[in-house]
């Protein structure tokens, strides 16, 4: 056994069907009194209707929350849980409502509950982004990450399939690199495999029947792994091609993990060989087959395979491979500018994942 060093991370975890009824009880938990609701637009709804589930526990709601968290709305949001005299914010959604919780907890340490209704794995990490003048930032910081976790898998049932499984790879993508993380350990390495092959076996019963609650829970368990191997180890090429891609064209979020993750694979194959057998196992494939498997998977439910069919302008894959060499993340195998821009250009035609 290797030496490691293993930090868990101090959430509470609420899971369970039905368990957003909990919410009342966890506001108190904290000693809070007024819970600011945060979500998008769209969820809107789900947003008031936590409010109301909160009665007099409920200072306002806030449904300005957008992809990326700008800095602007980050202020909005600030100043209204101000405007209110908010002790503790409830964010209902994805990663962009989640996001913006911990824009508001990083300047103002209030302390946040996550209901999650993707699989992004946002809520049990303490990493952050914030988008200035166009420019998306990240960090870490232990104030950010939620205090708790609301996972209710019922929530689930409205997230469309498509997102559904780009969102699950985007949680399979954390587990995957978790796996070959410099600073991995065994603790780390069974969330990681456990969490993804949660997440590919809820798959095929989703796309039977979106509104299958035993697979809904099945996939948000799944995230909840992967979200916190993203949130305790570091992740290595495929996260950084996919902030690059991200950040710079402006790409889909989980889109973009579903299309790279079998590239990014490919290309580390030899230098992680350990890893892809635990993937391997997961999925139930050989671990040569890993990369094409991923391909195979996104292809079979209906997911992009190409960056072409995302939008990524074919003019812009130079630079986006001049951008993954600089200030490279740590990854087993040395990201290098030409075998990098051969990755790309596989990627934003949908070829074949190769080493
Ligand atoms: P998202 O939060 O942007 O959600 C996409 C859309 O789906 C939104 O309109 C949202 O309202 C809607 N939606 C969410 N759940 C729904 C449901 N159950 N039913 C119907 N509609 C629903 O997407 P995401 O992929 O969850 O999050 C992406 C963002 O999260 C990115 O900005 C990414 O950088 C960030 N992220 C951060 C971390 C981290 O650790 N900091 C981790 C993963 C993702």
């Amino acid at each position: 056994m290797q030496a490691f060093t293993y930090a868990a991370s101090p959430s509470r975890i609420v899971f369970g069907a039905g368990s957003l009824a909990q919410l009342p009880a966890e506001v108190e938990r904290l000693g809070a009194r007024r819970a600011l609701v945060l979500s998008t637009p769209e969820q809107a709804a789900s947003a008031e209707r936590v409010a109301a589930l909160l009665g007099e526990r409920s200072a306002g709601v806030f449904p300005r929350a957008v992809m990326h968290v700008p800095i602007e709305t980050a202020r909005e949001a600030r100043a209204e849980a101000q405007r209110l005299g908010a002790d503790c914010a409830v964010a209902i959604g994805g990663g962009s409502t989640t996001g913006l919780g911990k824009a508001i907890a990083l300047d103002s340490g209030l302390p946040i509950i996550a209901v999650p209704t993707t699989y992004a794995g946002s809520e049990v990490t303490p990493i952050y982004g914030l988008t200035e003048a166009g420019v998306k930032k990240t960090g870490r910081d232990p104030r950010v990450l939620p205090k708790t976790v609301v996972y209710d898998p019922e929530l689930t049932l409205t997230l469309p399939l498509a997102m559904t499984v780009t969102s699950a790879l985007n949680a399979i993508a954390h587990a995957a690199e978790g796996l070959y993380a410099h600073d991995g350990n065994p603790v780390v390495a069974l969330m990681a495999e456990e969490g993804l092959r949660a997440c590919a076996a809820a798959l095929p019963a989703l796309q039977a029947d979106p509104r299958d609650l035993a697979a809904r829970g099945e996939a948000l368990y799944g995230a909840w792994l992967c979200g916190t191997v993203l949130g305790s180890v570091a992740m290595g090429l495929h996260h950084k091609l996919c902030h690059t891609l991200g950040g710079s064209f402006d790409l889909p979020h989980a889109e973009v993990h579903t299309v790279v993750l079998p590239h990014a694979l490919a290309y580390n194959a030899p230098h992680i060989p350990a890893a892809l057998l635990r993937i391997g196992r997961a999925l139930q494939v050989p671990a040569a087959a890993v990369p094409a498997a991923l391909q195979a998977l996104a292809a079979r439910h209906g997911a992009p395979t190409s960056l072409a069919a995302l939008g990524m302008p074919a003019g812009g894959l130079d630079r986006a491979a001049g951008l993954a060499v600089q200030t490279p993340y740590p990854n087993p195998r040395p990201l290098e500018r030409a075998p990098l821009r051969a990755l790309l250009q596989r990627a934003f035609e949908g070829a074949p994942p190769e080493p």
